[in-house]
């Protein structure tokens, strides 16, 4: 076990994490040149070097980096599955994709080097907010491939904690568990947090009688105001961990004792803010979207990867005395995808779903409600006029056949209510798709 507590701080690689801002400058010059030279041995980065005539021996400063043109989750897809594969697939011991999206998700593959990084970075994160050996941690987040329940598993082993690996739902299930086996750590999403508080009380016990001290929250947007009302439901302390399966998945970045931001890992993950217009470099403290190098990838390593997350770097030192940057809570997204539940949806699916079905009509509108701390979405859908003449009987058909469908597509159950045609409001420019009343 690498980590240790010093008179200083706790801190899992004492070297890395406080590394002198000039050291790890060297340090990521090195492994982003070792990067690029990985990288050219894919199919979608020799063709893209080749285009605009970069050696890997002419990225010389960091500063070089600006001379790739950055990657898209898009260029992903249109090179699935093995486009951006830089060794052979005899090397590769796991693959994940991002969550929710359906048909061609986006796909990352690992060797063994990768994942034993990943997990170092999440037993990083961890140590860093106080877990230990002793620790009994209930993972509540979905596992296969979608990347939250095994790369935190994965870490907490390392650590040494004893896994409860309950994966998602089940509430009562969960809450028998953490009662019977005194967890003290868990992994939950925000919004399940709240909701399994209702479950609480339904069973007649307080949510504060419980043994966890700690919980990792994430995978979704959410609040100050948020975190704070779920600690004081609990009272417990809720760490903001924040990752995508591109970038591995959790362990990019996370929050320290201090709560101030989540530093971001440096050594793994080279940092940009650009700003989303433009794609020009914005300096520490400005708004814009996160753009991500990976630096220690073998089997998929990518360049400059546009999250479509906002956020900014947070100027200043951390009393907590690592020297990677923090950045703020996500602030939001520069394109349309929400987050329900942890999973990903984007409009478009909902409407090229609804297009498949006969009967539909042309508007429709997604509305997002926070009932019992609970999220739920409403997909209010125009239907031809015959059918409010006709049998209710087929009303209801149609109704459940909206509903099974896209619950294939989205993997969430929306309540679907149809309307008559033009009943939805029109408007003029770009049609207001969604709803989002989600309030704290
Ligand atoms: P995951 O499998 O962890 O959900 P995905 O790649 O499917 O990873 O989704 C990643 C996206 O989830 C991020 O780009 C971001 O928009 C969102 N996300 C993850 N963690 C957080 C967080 N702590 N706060 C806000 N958004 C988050
Ligand atoms: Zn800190």
């Amino acid at each position: 076990m690498a980590g240790r507590d010093t008179e200083e701080g706790m801190y899992w690689e004492k070297d890395i994490e406080t590394m002198n801002r000039e050291d790890l400058a060297a340090l990521q010059l090195e492994r982003l040149q070792k990067t690029i030279g990985q990288a050219a041995n894919s199919f979608y980065y020799n063709n893209l070097f080749k285009e605009i005539g970069l050696k890997a021996e002419d990225v010389l400063a960091l500063a070089d980096l600006g001379k790739i043109p950055p990657t898209t989750k898009d260029d992903l897809r249109e090179h699935w599955p093995y486009g951006f594969l830089a060794t052979s697939k005899d090397e590769l011991v796991r693959m994940h994709s991002s969550s929710g999206t359906t048909g061609r998700a986006t796909v990352i593959f690992h060797t063994q080097s990768d994942i034993d990084s990943w997990t170092n970075l999440l037993s990083r994160c961890m140590y860093m907010t106080g877990m230990r050996k002793r620790d009994v941690f209930q993972i509540m987040m979905t596992y296969g491939l979608f990347t939250g329940g095994l790369g935190f598993h994965y870490g907490a082993e390392k650590i040494g904690a004893l896994i409860i690996p309950a994966g998602a739902g089940n509430s009562k299930r969960q809450i028998q568990l953490l009662k019977d086996f005194e967890t003290t750590v868990i992994h939950i999403i925000p919004s399940y947090a709240l909701h399994l508080s209702t479950v609480f009380e339904e069973l007649d016990m307080d949510p504060q009688d419980t043994h966890i001290r700690i919980a990792y929250i994430g995978a979704e947007p959410h609040s100050e105001k948020m975190r704070q009302k779920i600690e004081a439901i609990y009272g417990f302390k809720a760490f903001n961990s924040y990752g995508l399966s591109e970038m591995n998945g959790p362990g990019v970045a996370f929050e320290c004792p201090f709560q101030n931001g989540l530093h971001i890992w440096e050594d793994n993950f080279l940092v940009e803010i650009l700003d989303p217009a433009t794609l020009q470099p914005l300096p520490d403290g400005a708004e814009g979207e996160l753009v991500l190098t990976t630096l220690v990838r073998e089997g998929m390593p990518i360049i400059r990867y546009r999250t479509k997350d906002l956020t900014r770097i947070i100027p200043g030192t951390c009393p907590c005395g690592r020297t990677h940057r923090r950045i703020e809570r996500i602030k939001g997204r520069t394109d349309d995808m929400l987050i329900l539940k942890g999973v990903n949806i984007f409009p478009i699916q909902i409407e090229k779903k609804l297009m498949e079905i006969p009967r539909v009509g042309k508007n429709f509108l997604i509305i997002l409600d926070r009932e019992d701390y609970n999220d739920q979405m409403t997909v209010k859908v125009e239907v031809e006029r015959q059918f409010f003449q006709g049998d209710l009987k087929h009303l209801e058909q149609l109704r459940r056949k909206i509903s099974e469908g896209l619950k294939s597509d989205i993997l969430i159950t929306p309540k679907v209510d149809l309307v008559e045609p033009d009943s939805l409001p029109q408007s003029e420019g770009k049609a207001q798709r969604v709803i989002d009343n989600r309030k704290d």
